[in-house]
Formats: C-alpha cells, structure tokens, sequence
C-alpha cells in the first residue's frame, strides 16, 4: 500500500522537517559560538560600489571603443597594413579619451596572409566544402593539390599512424568539441589544429583538413594559428566548417576512396611589423607598482573581430576611464592594446621583454568575448586574502562568484605572470564563445550591450580596488 499525500501536504511536511533538523542541528551551535568568533562582516567601499554601479547603469566608453574600431578599421590581421590603421585608431582614441603617455612599442615578426581557397569532393559523391587555410599554412600552387582523404578520429591516431597510411595523402582529423561556460574544450579538442599540421606533415602528408575548433553549426569555418615545428615542411593546412566535416565523415562512411581537391594559396614574408599600444592613468605614486590590463588589438582576417578581441580592449580600457573619471589612483594604471596575439601572442612578450622586470601589482587580461563575468580568481586568494574578500565582496553583486582554484588568464599577460607579476583571471561566460570565434561571424552584432556593461562594471570594481585608493580632484570632463 503507498501512503499518497497531496502537495500541499508534503510541503507542509517538508517545511516542518527542515524546522526540526535545523533546531536539532544548528541552535546548539549557535549558542556555543560567540559571534566574536565569526569571522568579521566584509563591507564594499561605498566609493567603490557607486563606481561599479555606475558603470553597470551607465557605460558607453567600451561600446564606442568596440564599435569604432570593428566599423573604423574592421579586421586586423597581425603584421599586416590593417594592423597598423588599429594602431594609429588606437593612439588616436586613447589620446581623445584622456589617458597619459599613449604610444607604440614596434617589434618585428614574419607575415602570413590568405589567399584563394576551395575544397571540393571529387569521389564518390562531387561536391564544394567549406574551407578555411589555418594561420602559417603553407601554400598549394594557384591549382591546388588532389589526394585521398585519410580519416583520423583524434590526433593520437593520426600520431599512432605508420607513414604508410599518410604518404601522399589528404589527413582529416575530427573530433567532437562542445558548447562549456569555462571554454574547457579548447585546450583538447585544439590539438588537431595545433599539432595536426606537424605530425602530418612529418608523416609525409600531402596536405590536412580538420573538423573547426567551434561549437555552432554554420558553415563558417574557424580559422587559427599553428606551427610547423621539429623541422616539418610546411603542407596546406585547413579546417572545415563543422557541417561540412560532418558531411565528409557521412562521405567516408559509404566505404568508398574519398577524393579532394584542395586549394589553399597563401603567403609568408619575414620581416614585417607590429606593435603595442600603450596608455596610462598616471598615478599619485610613480613608484608603486603599475597595474597592467588590456586585450589584444589584432584580430584573425575572416571578420572584424568584435569578441576577440576589440571587446577586451574596449572593456578594460573603458574601467580605466571609468577609474580616471572619480580622480586620481595611487597606483598607474596601464593599458595596453596587444599586437600580434592570434599568431603566438607576440605583443605579449614583446611587452615581457620591455616591461617585464617592472615591479606589477596586477597582470589581467580580457580576451574570451563580451559575454558576462561569472567568476573570477586570482592569485591574491593566498598573497592577501584581505583584498581577495574585497574583491570577492565588490564583484558578487554583479552574480561573480569566486574559484578558488583558478588560473591565471591570457595569452598576452602570460610572459608578465611569468616573470613574477600577480594575476587576477575575470571568467567570462564562454558558452556562445566558440560558436563564433576565429570565424567570418566575430561581428560586433553578437555583442549583447548589456553584458558588455557588466564586464565593465567588474573590471572597473577591481581597478578601484587594486589602485591603492583614488583622490577625487578635478574631475575630467566627461568627453566622448
Ligand atoms: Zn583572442
């Protein structure tokens, strides 16, 4: 027999449980500790909070820096002409909105650029593929190369492969990347794309295709960097759109030889340049510690950019107006627009190289769209747990949370971390992420305002915070 109690019933239940087991458990304890025992109340500066609030409420700087450089220059492929307009459209806007010491810090790199590219499915079944070259590809003749297609479900299997498998051959490598907030599936499922190319070609390929490193379902292929190491012989190297690699595999599965024929032109010349831009709050203290935040300015050659990474210059640089607008931080505040992130975060270690034996306060980057901030950590949790509960305190009004165990963040910030500068690491939301990124559809439409906003809000909470305290003065007029 099944005793049956109506909902109402088993709330009221449930509720008087609860009640009991909280008396039981939880009274005795309570009358045991004093509450000086508990750990003291973590209060926000009101100053502090007001800023966050009012960049929540109220931002545009991030929209016009993220808007005026997608619209103003579009795509800024590393190294080329394109890059060097966002320099000068960066020195420009920083200069109008007001910050201290804007320049450019030059390096020199090798160039790669895009030319024609098709696939096409020659047997079985004729049919065009949509195809992207990856970043330092090399290049087929104008008439492209035709080979047959040798399937691999991972890198490993391809790395486990004799020679004789792939000699001659088009490698394709697949795999099956999903959609995760933290964007977890990248560093595995990017294998393909990164090693791919060299243990292909060291095998003897004739070229390799993989399946996108992406998470939608468009037929945009995700282009990205890879090298060729070891010695390899650059091949062409492409990816697929994902529909279009889940149609070769449906190809393949017929049992019949596949063949391709692949066009993927480009070109390499050494030599060319690139650069960091650079801007600074001043601080009241020229001594202490800067603290560095930026994005990286160049952006892959198929769109214009807008979440990787104009988003992350435009939000970091939007908190440190924000902070310039109350008055005048203890500490500097520098921003730097990175060069050359997508092919090795060369900016990144151009800056190391610079600045890198500089005392830092803080090293934080953002580079993973404009989606909102869900959690953050930071190194502080075990240097100085005070600020750490600070922050955590400012930024949960915003719905962040704090991740204990979390790692520093960003291509661009990485060689500065590792030379000794602590980090801090604001998590964006990266579920939408890798449906866009790297592709023709990184456009500033996929930029919700308002989480754009809340990004702005945190970074602007945590530079209030780490700048040692900010004296109001004159205001700056606000300018647009
Ligand atoms: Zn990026």
């Amino acid at each position: 027999m099944t005793w049956r109690f109506s909902l109402r019933t088993r709330l009221i239940m449930n509720r008087l449980i609860i009640t009991a087991f909280f008396l039981a458990s939880a009274a005795p304890a309570l009358s045991q500790q004093s509450t000086a025992s508990l750990p003291p109340p973590v209060l926000v500066d009101p100053n502090v909070a007001a800023l966050r609030d009012d960049a929540l409420e109220g931002d545009h700087y991030a929209w016009d820096v993220v808007e005026g450089l997608t619209t103003e220059v579009g795509q800024r492929l590393a190294a080329t002409d394109a890059e060097a307009r966002a320099r000068e459209w960066g020195v420009q806007k920083l200069k109008t909105m007001g910050f201290s010491n804007v320049h450019i810090e030059p390096f020199t790199m090798p160039v790669w650029t895009r030319g024609a590219e098709s696939a096409e499915i020659v047997s079985p079944f004729p049919q065009k593929l949509a195809v992207a070259a990856l970043g330092y590809s090399g290049s087929t003749s104008p008439a492209g190369v035709t080979g047959e297609i040798v399937y691999f479900d991972s890198v490993d299997a391809l790395r486990a492969a004799p020679d004789s498998a792939v000699k001659g051959r088009i490698v394709f490598i697949d795999h099956h990347m999903m959609p995760a907030q933290d964007g977890s599936g990248y560093g595995q499922f990017g294998a393909p794309r990164r090693q791919g190319p060299t243990i292909a070609s060291r095998k003897g390929a004739l070229a390799i295709v993989i399946r996108s490193i992406g998470t939608d379902h468009h037929r945009n292929p995700h282009t990205g960097v890879q090298y060729f190491t070891d010695g390899a012989t650059p091949i062409p190297a492409g990816a697929l759109a994902v529909p279009d690699a889940e149609q070769l595999v449906r190809i393949l599965k017929r049992g019949k030889p596949v063949t391709m024929h692949l066009t993927l032109v480009s070109q390499r010349s050494e030599g060319a340049r690139s650069g960091n831009v650079i801007a600074e709050v001043p601080g009241r203290d020229p001594k202490a510690p800067v603290i560095l935040i930026g994005g990286h300015l160049d952006s892959w050659d198929l769109a214009t950019g807008a979440i990787d990474d104009a988003s992350g210059v435009a939000i970091t640089t939007a908190a440190a107006r924000h902070i310039m607008d109350a008055g005048r931080p203890l500490r500097t505040i520098r921003i730097v627009w990175f060069g050359a992130e997508e092919p090795g975060g060369l900016g990144g270690k151009a800056y190391a190289e610079a600045h890198g034996k500089e005392p830092h306060a803080i090293a934080a980057e953002s580079d993973f769209g404009a989606d909102r901030i869900w959690r953050f950590s930071s190194q502080l949790m075990k240097t100085d747990p005070p600020t750490y509960a600070q922050l955590t305190a400012a930024l949960a009004p915003l719905g962040i949370t704090k991740n204990d165990n979390g790692d520093a963040d960003g291509t661009d910030v990485e060689p500065t971390v590792a030379a000794g500068a602590p980090w801090i690491s604001l998590n964006q939301d990266g579920t939408r992420y890798f449906d866009w990124h790297h592709t023709p559809d990184d456009t500033l439409d996929k930029i919700d305002p308002a989480q754009l906003r809340q990004n702005v809000a945190a970074w602007t909470a945590m530079l209030a915070i780490l700048s040692g305290g900010i004296e109001s003065g004159p205001k700056q007029l606000k300018r647009r």
